[in-house]
């Protein structure tokens, strides 16, 4: 639910997501509030009660815009009223793993001061932030949740594979990534990425993404302290031999 909905279909028709709508893994619907303003300007914000810089969006349009779209929702569904909002929580991976298991998703889109609470109250499951800033808008938040979780939805990518050892997925940053050619600016490839010992390569990728990810956050190590040890050496078990 966008007051812009060009603004959002333009970042999602495109690449990955667009096609998975094309082939019928996802389907977005936009859906523009403005169409379902009663007022004769088809007005959809006014100014705020108790004075204050801004326009606030009002809350009839949000809602008919909200109930027309329940009527394509079977109400077996499982679904979850999300209003993205600088105040909500956090966005992360693991948020977008525990949205990928709905099988509807509504993203209310605040624009100008943000919603009248009262919608928020009404209509609203759960606020979520992609992050301690505040832009504009709720479409570009909106597009980065449904990209993240879109990307989890099976055959949205070629094999799970492809974000399980991600950045973040994982558990940890990733290992820099190469491709042709061999050289750039006299920059050689790793010279182990050329060995074809892939027992080798993923000892280096995990070396490269632990250290990476001590220098730049640490904390996920912290929380992952089996990663690191998994590259230690292990200690070869003494053989006990029987008497006799
Ligand atoms: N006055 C609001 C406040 O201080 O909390 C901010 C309004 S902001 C200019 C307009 C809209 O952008 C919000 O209603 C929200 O939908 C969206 N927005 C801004 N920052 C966001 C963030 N970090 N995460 C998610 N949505 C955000």
């Amino acid at each position: 639910m966008t007051l812009f909905p060009d603004m959002v279909r333009g970042v999602l028709s495109e690449s990955i997501i667009g096609r998975a709508q094309s082939g019928g893994l996802i389907e977005i619907g936009y859906h523009n509030i403005r169409d379902f303003s009663k007022d004769r300007h088809r007005k959809t914000d006014d100014t705020p009660y108790g004075g204050g810089m801004g326009m606030v969006m009002t809350c009839q349009p949000i809602y008919d815009c909200y109930e027309n779209i329940l009527k394509d929702i079977p109400k077996e569904n499982k679904k979850r009223v999300i209003y993205m909002s600088p105040k909500g929580r956090m966005f992360s991976h693991d948020v977008a793993k525990e949205l990928s298991e709905y099988d509807n998703l509504i993203f209310l889109c605040g624009h100008y001061e943000g919603v009248d609470q009262r919608i928020i109250d009404e209509i609203v499951d759960e606020e979520i932030s992609i992050g301690d800033y505040v832009v504009t808008g709720g479409e570009i938040p909106a597009c980065i949740v449904i990209d993240a979780v879109s990307r989890l939805i099976d055959g949205v990518l070629a094999c799970s594979e492809c974000y399980e050892g991600e950045s973040v997925a994982s558990g940890i940053l990733e290992y820099p990534q190469y491709t042709k050619p061999r050289e750039f600016r006299g920059i050689e490839v790793p010279e182990i990425l050329l060995s074809g010992d892939h027992a080798k390569i993923d000892r280096w990728r995990l070396e490269q993404a632990v250290s990476i990810t001590r220098e730049r956050r640490p904390d996920m190590l912290e929380r992952h302290p089996e990663i690191e040890e998994s590259l230690k050496p292990k200690e070869k078990k003494k053989r006990r031999v029987k008497n006799g």
